[in-house]
């Protein structure tokens, strides 16, 4: 079965996606990751997606099929966190012909205001070698610059320049937002306040997923 977190760039679905595996047990498929490591490798797949990640586009349909395909297996049964997926209506519509296999049970919506997505997601900075996540103001490392885990560069991903972040929630409200009212009308919609304390937001979610989900 799956589960599905979503909201906008900057709601804390990547951090709540880790908390969720990681004490819950579901195996975290994260679309964004799995562009970004085609991108490292310089596959097809990777040329395709890196430009239009860096702009804060959305990548292909089709591409983010293959994504899918090749991140869920073939075991039944398996309990899935899904992050990023579905991005638009059309991607929500292709997850329900994998119905059988791995049926949405939940699609919880991390609900965050956009003054703060943005002063989130531009004050974000990443590992370039662990991949650890900081905050210029929320969550400075100990030195500048410098990762307190592994002392690797912490550098700005592209799509989190200030411009960029703009397209990113422009796409959001115009491709993804009407994503929540098709799981509205399927009546699998959760609405979960995201703006809190990470320990937070997990309490209710934790919550939400033993009893909807598990
Ligand atoms: P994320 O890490 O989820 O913020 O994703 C980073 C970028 O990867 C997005 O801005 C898109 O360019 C691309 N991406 C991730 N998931 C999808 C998806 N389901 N559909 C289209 N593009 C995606």
């Amino acid at each position: 079965m799956i589960v599905v977190l979503t909201g906008a760039p900057g709601a804390g679905k990547g951090t709540q996606a880790d908390l969720i595996e990681e004490k819950l047990g579901l195996r975290k498929v994260s679309t964004g990751d799995a562009l970004r490591k085609h991108v490292r490798m310089g596959t097809e797949i990777g040329k395709v997606a890196g430009a239009l990640m860096a702009d804060g586009k959305l990548v292909p349909d089709d591409v983010l099929f293959e994504i899918l395909k090749a991140e869920f297996g073939q075991r039944d049964g398996e309990k899935i966190l899904l992050d990023g997926y579905p991005r638009n209506v059309e991607q929500a519509k292709t997850l329900q012909t994998l119905g059988e296999r791995h049926p949405v049970k939940a699609v919880i919506h991390l609900d965050v205001s956009k003054n703060q997505l943005i002063e989130r997601l531009t004050g974000r900075r990443v590992c370039s070698n662990c991949g650890k996540s900081f905050h210029v103001s929320f969550d400075p490392p100990r030195k500048e610059g410098v990762c307190d885990a592994c002392g690797g560069d912490l550098t700005q991903r592209p799509d989190d320049r200030s411009d960029k972040v703009a397209v990113r929630l422009d796409v959001y409200e115009s491709q993804t937002a009407p994503v929540l009212d098709y799981y509205k009308e399927m009546g699998l919609y959760q609405k979960i306040d995201g703006s809190g304390e990470q320990v937070e937001v997990f309490k209710k979610i934790e919550e939400l997923i033993k009893r909807v989900a598990m």
